[in-house]
């Protein structure tokens, strides 16, 4: 816990004590309101949720009459987590990774996850974090290597997968077909009774129409051995709302079931986890605070509000 705080904390003065600042003002005015608005849209939280958020808790401090800056920051604090952890619905989020090993006809098959997004975003070094995680669990992984257009990316999710000792599936062919090398490693992996195949993909976003090509496919023929269990989108929370708009894409197209959502310890902005979920409607499951093997963490509403809040 200290250690998300000391991450996220890292880039510039905590959101928490800009608005304690502003919180401390003597009585709250309007323009008291507007600044802590100001606050809360800098950190990426979107413009209706941060109008939403403010309401409840402007009505919160009338009633109950709170006036002291600390008790209406752990108000604050109270609306800004269950902005983060509820749907739109109200309802907490269930994130929990779906990673059990499925059983067809006697045949033990691998859950099977497909890690998707733009390029760039974090989706190799996601996959092997990830894999160090499950192997610490004592769970068998098998890694596929489906970005196939970078040259270098098979190297890279091949180094990770030595690393962390997991075999990693690949082709010698640059541009080979990224659904065949999926379904290899699936493949792969059922042979040899693993509990986890994790497919990294590409992500060029060349246009919606190939990108959903290539994704349908992949799902289409790693199905033919296991369905996907969990489709996880990558999202670059430096990239602020650029990065939502591309990830409405592969949304649309692949089916998200979870967002990574990493590089939250390069920026300020973690309210984007606000929009992100709203926009997407799936919740954020794990989040990347660096680029070593033990920095992808699960994601836990009250623990990132706090890190947020600094
Ligand atoms: P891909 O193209 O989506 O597979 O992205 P990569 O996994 O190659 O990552 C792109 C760059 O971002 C690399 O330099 C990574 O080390 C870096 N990176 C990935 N995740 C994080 C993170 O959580 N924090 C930071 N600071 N860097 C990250």
């Amino acid at each position: 816990l200290v250690r998300l705080r000391d991450r996220l904390a890292r880039s510039g003065s905590p959101l928490g004590s800009r608005l304690l600042a502003v919180l401390s003002r003597d009585s709250l005015t309007e323009n008291d309101w507007d600044d802590l608005e100001e606050e809360l849209l800098l950190a990426d939280i979107g413009m209706d949720p941060a109008t939403e958020l403010l309401g409840a808790l402007r009505t919160r401090v009338r009633v109950l009459g709170v006036r002291e800056p600390s008790a209406v920051r752990e108000l604050l604090r109270e609306e800004l987590v269950a902005l983060v952890d509820n749907d739109a619905a109200g309802r907490p989020m269930d994130r929990s990774l779906r990673l059990e090993p499925a059983d067809q006809e006697g045949t033990r098959l691998p859950a099977v996850v497909l890690v998707v997004g733009v390029n760039g975003t974090g989706k190799t070094t996601t996959v092997g974090k990830l894999a160090r995680v499950l192997v610490a669990e004592d769970k068998s992984v098998v890694l596929g290597a489906a970005d196939t257009f970078r040259a270098a990316a098979a190297d890279q999710l091949t180094t990770w997968g030595s690393r962390v000792g997991v075999e990693t599936v690949r082709s010698d062919k640059e541009g080979a077909d990224p659904a065949s090398v999926a379904f290899d490693a699936v493949a792969r992996g059922r042979d040899e009774k693993a509990d986890v195949v994790l497919v990294d993909t590409a992500g060029r976003l060349q246009n919606k129409a190939g990108l959903m090509d290539e994704l349908g496919k992949i799902v289409r023929v790693t199905s033919k051995v296991a369905a996907p269990s969990e489709v996880l989108l990558v999202l670059d929370a430096t990239t602020g709302q650029n990065g939502l708009t591309q990830a409405r894409v592969f949304a649309e197209v692949a089916g998200v079931t979870g967002i990574v959502l990493t590089k939250l310890d390069g920026t300020a902005k973690g309210g984007i986890v606000v929009q992100v979920q709203r926009e997407l409607g799936v919740p954020v499951k794990l989040i990347g605070l660096g680029e070593g093997p033990d920095d992808l963490a699960p994601f836990e509403a009250g623990e990132f509000v706090d890190g947020i809040l600094g």
